[in-house]
């Protein structure tokens, strides 16, 4: 990579933060297993103790709570097939378990119940985010059933970055938890709300709550699925007893440490750096509508994480734009990067405007702990230049 390299796809992956590459290399030399009882092991159990307890802080959960896993993908897995295995032939569920999800949520998410679903094993309610990307919590209510067992709503969408009422949500699961057999459990995919919004398991009111390691500054393939006491799962990994029983295999200990130290870095800069994206985003945003006719935001105006932009330019291809960008250094992203390899539009953007021109003609950038006006600036004199260029290629103006 050059040095003048811009990266504005920060919602796809983070670098890894200096601190915690340091803090990997210093525990690099440890090997030993944390299950062996001799000297060594236990040193390496005290420092994935450690890590626990610290990741457990951050969230407002108990280290027991905490189970350590290869990533969102495999936590929001986790959470879901878990629960489901928990509560199959159910002897006081009224019919197969259901589950109530969003049309927006991400593929680890979707892709699950939808298999689930196709197996026969569980039925599935996927509600509509509103034109805003926005998930009300009346359309929740209205989707749960008798055998209802969890919703799933995603805290910021990865490709919009809308804010979901994940308080107001849990509430209506509450209200219809009052005198119910099998209490309805809360599952948030946090992965792209925990880096840059404040907020405990306890304020989202979430049973179950997965994150990722490599959207804040940690390795890729760790992750952590919060897990209520009370929630009670099954494991998809058998094996021995780690994790409290929840994933067998031995603990992906450096990573561990890796993840820990990310996220005390992430907790201790987060008001600022929310405050400052904020700032950035919006200067940003406003300069776009200013001078790109035919440009337009898309997700809710305010209730939206400061590190996701989400742009449309009529009449382009997003693809076309993204190539300009990268060929001037610039690297952004049209929806997510786990979807751009499919054909199609994005299943989040067609969710909310039901639009393909809309949804072939918008990008994404965004924001991290080394992103600057400058490099901003950069991206809206490839805008600025590209946009009027490629209608007149299309024929457009
Ligand atoms: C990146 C992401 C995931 C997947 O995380 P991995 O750790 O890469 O498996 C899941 N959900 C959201 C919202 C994400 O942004």
């Amino acid at each position: 990579m050059s040095e003048d390299f811009t990266y504005l796809d920060w919602a796809a992956t983070t670098p890894l933060r200096p601190e915690v590459l340091a803090s990997m290399i210093e525990a690099a030399p440890l090997f030993a297993n944390p299950s062996s009882v001799h000297t060594s092991g236990r040193e390496v159990r005290e420092l994935v103790d450690a890590a626990r307890a610290t990741v457990a802080s951050a969230i407002g959960a108990d280290p027991k709570e905490i189970i350590f896993t290869s990533g969102a993908s495999e936590s929001c897995n986790l959470a879901i097939k878990g629960l489901v295995f928990e509560h199959l032939r159910h002897p006081k569920l009224d019919g197969k378990p259901h589950i109530v999800t969003s049309a927006f949520e991400h593929h680890a998410v979707l892709e699950p119940i939808e298999w689930l679903e196709k197996l026969g094993f569980i039925e599935a309610t996927i509600v509509r985010p509103d034109d805003q990307g926005i998930v009300h919590p009346e359309a929740i209510a209205e989707a749960l059933q008798p055998n209802t067992i969890l919703v799933s709503v995603m805290w910021v969408n990865n490709e919009i970055g809308t804010i979901q009422p994940l308080a107001e949500i849990a509430a209506v699961i509450a209200q219809a938890n009052q005198g119910r057999e099998v209490p309805i459990l809360f599952h948030t995919d946090a992965t792209q709300g925990i880096p840059y919004l404040e907020g405990t398991v306890a304020d989202l009111r979430a049973d179950m709550l997965s994150l990722s390691g490599h959207k804040l500054g940690g390795p890729k393939g760790i992750g952590v699925l919060y897990r209520a006491k009370q929630a009670r799962i099954q494991p998809l990994i058998h094996g021995g007893s780690h994790e409290r029983g929840f994933r067998a295999g031995t603990e992906n200990f450096l990573s561990i440490v890796g993840l820990a130290k990310a996220m005390e870095i992430t907790l201790a800069d987060r008001p600022a750096e929310f405050a400052r994206l904020t700032e950035l985003r919006r200067r940003f945003e406003e300069t776009v509508l200013r001078e790109i006719p035919g440009s337009d935001i898309n997700g809710h105006p305010t209730l939206r994480s400061p590190h996701i932009s989400n742009l449309f330019f009529a009449d382009i291809e997003a693809e076309a734009i993204l190539t300009a960008l990268d060929l001037s250094g610039i690297a952004a992203s049209s929806g997510s990067a786990c979807t751009s390899e499919e054909l199609g539009p994005s299943h989040v953007l067609m969710s909310i405007c039901d639009d393909q021109h809309r949804a072939d003609g918008s990008l994404r950038f965004s924001f991290g702990w080394t992103t600057t006006d400058e490099q901003l600036d950069k991206a809206l004199e490839v805008l600025r230049i590209y946009v009027p260029k490629l209608r007149a290629i299309a024929g457009r103006v």
